[in-house]
């Protein structure tokens, strides 16, 4: 067991014209269960290849324990590394697969060899398929396989790299409740690269967002969700997303004024929130609010947006509504307004172009820099 160090890491191909790490600093404490994610390219694929020694950084060190494994061969590492495409040689038995890492990286005895494959294996719940090759395995019993190899060879660090992606949505969550369960009970450092967040969010003790090569966020799953630092985590972070509209801002004694940049809307934010937003400049920002902080009701208010039903989409205890914001003030073709979505409970089921009245939940409002996409704090 060790702790994990990425120092100043980066990555660059083709001669520098292609930077898929850039400038990464993370520390992954002893036993510490890490998810990376973020859209396709960010990077998440090459900084695990680079922590596993199957590609070289561009610039920056990599500790393992304390120690600069920067230069050490990828087979001298004390890291396994589990794929999405499971990587078993076809050829060999469930057995000899397992052993495989065993036999290139230990001199131990072929008994104790046997005993460790039996006890992954058995930790696995796959002791029964030891003498089958891989071709006779369903896909979720492969990937059991592959973690059972990255088991037996007691690492200090485990690479995930999108493990569960080959397999159906059931087996999916089956598998990834499995995987923490073993994370936990071997308490092995671990980094888990997915592009899904949802994976990402439910399975690790902190998640670490990149965007570009860059680190954009690390926290806890949580944290990052209610405080999301730009406006990019914000967005990446929740299904479906943080709503966005472009307001006009314009402070006030005990609260700020919001109104929609296309005339749409005006909303006075008194309370919550407000109290951080009191010392903006006006002018123009981003407001991010999420689905489940929006709330509707009938009664027109001074603190409500009147808003036309787009769309009711029931997801059984909840109905998703799909809004046209600022509806009565609006003298123009509202049909390109992006959408707005509110998350309300299954009893409220307005009908298509119903006008409702939303509110906000004033804890919950985020304003982010129109320039720079950084969180109004
Ligand atoms: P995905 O989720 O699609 O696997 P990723 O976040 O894992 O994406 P990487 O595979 O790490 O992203 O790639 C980061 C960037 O580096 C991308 O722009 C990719 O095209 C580029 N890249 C990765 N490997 C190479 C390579 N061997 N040669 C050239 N460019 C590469």
């Amino acid at each position: 067991m060790a702790s994990l160090e990425l120092k100043s890491l980066r990555k660059e191909f083709d001669g520098g014209s292609i930077v898929a790490v850039d400038d990464l600093n993370l520390e992954i404490e002893d036993g510490e269960f890490v998810t990376v994610v973020g859209p396709s390219g960010c990077g998440k694929s090459t900084t695990l290849r680079m922590i596993a020694g199957l590609e070289r950084p561009t610039s920056g060190r990599i500790h393992v324990g304390g120690t600069d494994i920067t230069d050490v061969h990828a087979r001298h590492r004390d890291v396994a590394m589990v794929f999405q495409n499971y990587a078993l040689y076809p050829h060999k038995t469930i057995q000899q697969n397992m052993a495989f890492g065993l036999r290139m990286s230990t001199d131990m005895s072929a008994q104790e060899r046997e005993e460790k494959v039996y006890d992954a294996a058995e930790m696995m719940g796959i002791e029964d398929l030891l003498d089958d090759t891989p071709g006779e395995l369903s896909g979720g019993q492969k990937q059991r396989v592959a973690l059972g190899r990255a088991i037996v060879r007691e690492p200090d660090v485990f690479l995930f790299d999108e493990p569960l992606s080959n397999l159906d949505a059931k087996l999916r969550t089956t598998m990834r409740t499995e995987i923490q369960r073993l994370q936990e009970e071997l308490d092995i450092t671990s980094v888990y690269v997915t592009h899904d967040q949802e994976e990402a969010m439910t399975m690790g003790d902190r998640i670490v967002i990149l965007n570009d090569g860059e680190l954009q966020q690390t926290g806890k799953p949580t944290d990052v969700y209610q405080n999301p630092t730009n406006q990019f985590v914000a967005g990446f972070v929740g299904s479906p997303s943080m709503n966005f509209v472009d307001v006009e801002a314009d402070p006030f004694d005990g609260g700020v004024r919001l109104k929609g940049a296309d005339g749409s809307f005006s909303y006075d934010l008194t309370s919550g929130r407000a109290s951080a937003f009191g010392d903006i400049a006006g002018g123009s920002y981003v407001l991010g609010i999420r689905p489940e902080h929006v709330a509707v009701s009938d009664a027109p208010g001074a603190d409500t947006i009147p808003s036309t039903v787009d769309v009711v989409e029931p997801i059984g205890s909840d109905n998703y509504l799909y809004l046209d914001l600022g509806t009565e003030s609006r003298s123009f073709d509202t049909e390109d307004a992006p959408d707005f979505i509110a998350r309300v409970p299954a009893d409220i089921e307005p009908e298509v172009g119903d006008v409702i009245q939303i509110a906000f939940d004033e804890d919950s409002v985020h304003l982010f820099d129109v320039e720079t996409g950084d969180a109004v704090t």
